[in-house]
């Protein structure tokens, strides 16, 4: 059992808060469906006060997947699944992939679990089914790899949360032309002009990170992963291929709440540099030396 991946004990809960400071312009969008309301093809999506912002959920996806990709090309070739990839064909032989979805690898194990014991696959409820749930939970901890252990899975619960991103300060949106471009002759496709929203490059949101019991080296990994996005490798937002979405990452500070300070009230003090330096090194002596 891995008590700091669950959710029964409250160990500590970090909160990580910094400006995302646009160094380009921006577009997150609504989709199609929004323009209907829209005086543009492509408006920005917009909260319930009408402020543009930026999904949690969008942020986290790129997160995800950029620190992903970061750790399956780490030389000890860590094992880091995709959590979109299914075998071709369903049998057991797949399920060595390590590329392979980890909910999807889990779910097969559960499954493979179930024809051997099928007493012990009562569903949750009563006392006596309680080893059971620890088995599914172990099961899940144990086949989940670094990502998904800490983004979470199918059968296992993120412990990491990311709040919609608002405006720190006022912004004024404007609209950008694009155009269609045809693919033989390659120059602009004939009638396919449209325009999008955009906010401009200073644009400033609000970024807050909530972690749950995690490891010094996994916050050491998220803190790579931020520096990842102000370096510029990973772009938010769409119209990325006309240099849109560039971003950084302003003074990062930590807040880590532990149980008792609910209790006490008032605010637990605030890390910066060089206090997170700690977790840094935590991640790099894991990362690369294979330390925890
Ligand atoms: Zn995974």
């Amino acid at each position: 059992m891995t008590p700091s991946l669950g959710h029964d004990r409250l160990l500590h809960r970090d909160v990580l808060v910094a400006s995302l400071i646009c160094k380009s312009a921006i577009h997150v969008g609504s989709g199609r469906d929004g323009a209907a309301v829209s005086a543009t093809d492509l408006p920005l999506i917009r909260n319930g006060a009408g402020q543009p912002f930026i999904p949690g959920s969008s942020f986290r996806g790129i997160l995800r997947s950029g620190l992903e990709a970061l750790l399956r090309s780490m030389p000890q070739d860590l094992d880091v699944c995709d959590p979109l990839r299914r075998p071709r064909r369903d049998s057991r032989e797949a399920l060595s992939d390590p590329e392979l979805s980890c909910s999807y690898r889990i779910g097969e194990l559960k499954k493979a679990q179930a024809e051997k014991e099928p007493g012990e696959t009562a569903g949750p409820g009563s006392a006596a089914n309680r080893p059971a749930e620890d088995m599914a939970f172990e099961l899940a901890a144990n086949h989940s790899c670094e990502v998904c252990r800490l983004f979470g899975n199918t059968f296992l619960a993120s412990r990491v949360w990311i709040q919609d991103l608002v405006l720190s300060k006022v912004a004024t949106p404007y609209v950008r032309n694009g155009v269609g471009i045809d693919r033989d002759l390659r120059s602009a496709a004939k009638g396919i002009l449209y325009d999008f929203e955009a906010l401009p490059a200073g644009t400033e949101f609000e970024l807050k990170i909530q972690v749950e019991n995690a490891q010094d080296f996994e916050l050491g990994l998220l803190l790579t992963g931020m520096e990842l996005l102000d370096s510029g490798m990973f772009l938010l937002g769409g119209k990325r291929a006309r240099g849109l979405g560039q971003v950084g990452v302003g003074k990062i500070t930590m807040t880590r709440w532990k149980a008792a300070d609910f209790f006490i009230g008032g605010e637990p003090p605030a890390l910066d540099d060089p206090d997170l330096g700690v977790f840094r090194k935590a991640a790099r002596k894991y990362y690369l030396e294979g330390a925890a």
